[in-house]
């Protein structure tokens, strides 16, 4: 039985009485859940959530598999913490039982999973092995062009269609740890190249770096970089994230960077934390929160720059998934837009809804297929209305999960990083 008690409970750090006891119940957060709007039970809700951690907490109910089931289900889209009109932050309450449930038993499996395997990058490339496998012998457009893809069970076909194509090797491996600048050297920026973009979307991050470069930026991209500590957080092992963490500050105190720029947002929210998630630490708190104050996503450093107009034309309608990552945890907005907007012969349609969660929140198609396929069904919806050619977002997680929701719905809009198609406008180095 995994239900942890009270008398449990009381030997690790609970969440502190003024983030669940001032919820006035005012519904206001249940408009703008998209696991409530999906599922319409109030323990889905954000305020459902902040319910049952209160009960639990006071000791009137059992932490019980079924109770941090729904804390499982947050999607972390963070829409309920903006809206609270007294403060209440449900997602964050969500994460912190998380995390109290793993304090009071940690389960082997995440110890292997976020401790071994992503804390290495070598293992991580390895068990993506078999499906570069699958792409580069050709298997796919064998399964594809065979309708075998029809044959699978509804979930595999749906995660196997979020996959990108695959890079045949990692951009890890042959990414140049410098990249001098195509013109002046400005700026001397670090890139922190996350796992997802080396392994599934190397153009993008390979776009990235040019772009810094044709802008006028040194580009130092170490190596040695960890997993920011986003997966680990998310299955509440905060112990995980703070070596993570440690370990990645370390690497950019050796170089002498002005920014630390990534064009994953999900690794970017993370990396803005460390400084929040390393504050009592004596040794590392200084250091942290000046590595978290020197982060930018790629769109808000180029932004801040005097920025070189991309001379090439684009002709083709473009709209623009916002991650909750970006648009909420960084308030990171307006530069994407503003970006593409740049590119001459580029038409930018706002998505109506943009903002709203693709249901990807890293894993919940996997995790929570039903509810993650509702709401991106309430996305795909959006953009047959927007109707664009090509959907742009800065977020590999949803990325995938718009190729997901586009295969299923037989649409004909490619999915892309923003950056990336600024770098299509600026074209190759030489022209
Ligand atoms: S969490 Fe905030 S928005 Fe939701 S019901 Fe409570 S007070 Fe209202
Ligand atoms: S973070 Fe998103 S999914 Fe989770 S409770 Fe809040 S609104 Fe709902």
């Amino acid at each position: 039985m995994n239900t942890i008690s009270v008398d449990l409970l009381a030997k690790v750090e609970p969440p502190e009485e003024n983030t669940y006891l001032n919820c006035i119940r005012c519904g206001l957060c249940l408009a703008v859940c998209p696991t409530y709007r999906e599922d319409l039970i109030e323990t889905a809700s954000p305020r459902g959530r902040v319910a049952l951690a209160r009960k639990g907490l006071e000791g009137q109910l059992d932490f019980s598999p079924n109770l941090y089931e729904q804390m499982y289900k947050c999607f972390g889209c963070l829409a309920c913490d903006d809206i609270c009109p007294v403060g209440i932050r449900p997602a964050e309450l969500a994460l912190a039982l998380r995390v109290l449930q793993e304090q009071a038993r940690p389960k082997k499996w995440k110890d292997i999973l976020f401790g071994k395997i992503l804390s290495q990058p070598e293992m991580i490339e390895n068990t993506t092995l078999p499906l570069r496998i699958y792409q580069s012998l050709g298997l796919r457009r064998l399964v594809y062009s065979l309708g075998l893809r029809n044959l699978l069970p509804g979930k595999i076909r749906d995660l196997e269609a979020m996959l990108p194509r695959i890079p045949r090797r990692p951009l890890r491996h042959f990414l140049p740890e410098i990249t001098e600048s195509f013109g002046e050297n400005r700026h001397q920026v670090g890139f922190y190249l996350g796992c997802a973009q080396s392994l599934l979307f190397s153009e993008g991050s390979s776009a990235s770096v040019r772009v810094l470069a044709r802008n006028d930026c040194r580009v130092m991209a170490p190596r040695n970089v960890e997993c920011c500590g986003m997966p680990a957080l998310g299955y509440g092992r905060l112990d995980l994230v703070r070596k993570q963490a440690r370990h990645n500050i370390a690497v950019y105190e050796s170089l002498e960077v002005e920014a630390i720029v990534t064009d994953c947002a999900t690794c970017g929210s993370t990396l803005k934390g460390y400084g929040k998630l390393l504050q009592d630490d004596p040794d590392w708190a200084d250091r942290a929160k000046n590595f978290s104050g020197r982060v930018r996503d790629i769109s808000e450093f180029l932004c801040e720059l005097p920025l070189k107009k991309p001379g090439n034309r684009l002709d083709a309608r473009v709209t623009y998934h916002e991650p909750c990552h970006l648009g909420r945890a960084q308030q990171v907005k307006d530069q994407p837009r503003d970006l593409l907007k740049l590119i001459d012969g580029l038409e930018f349609r706002e998505l109506p809804e943009a903002d709203w969660c693709c249901g990807s929140a890293g894993s919940q198609l996997m995790t929570h297929y039903e509810t993650s396929l509702c709401v991106l069904d309430r996305k795909m919806n959006n953009l047959k209305q927007a109707g664009a050619q090509i959907i742009a977002s800065g977020c590999p997680g949803c990325q995938m999960q718009l190729n997901s929701g586009i295969r299923r719905n037989n649409l004909n809009v490619r999915v892309v990083h923003p950056i990336l198609l600024l770098d299509e406008a600026y074209g190759t180095p030489d022209e």
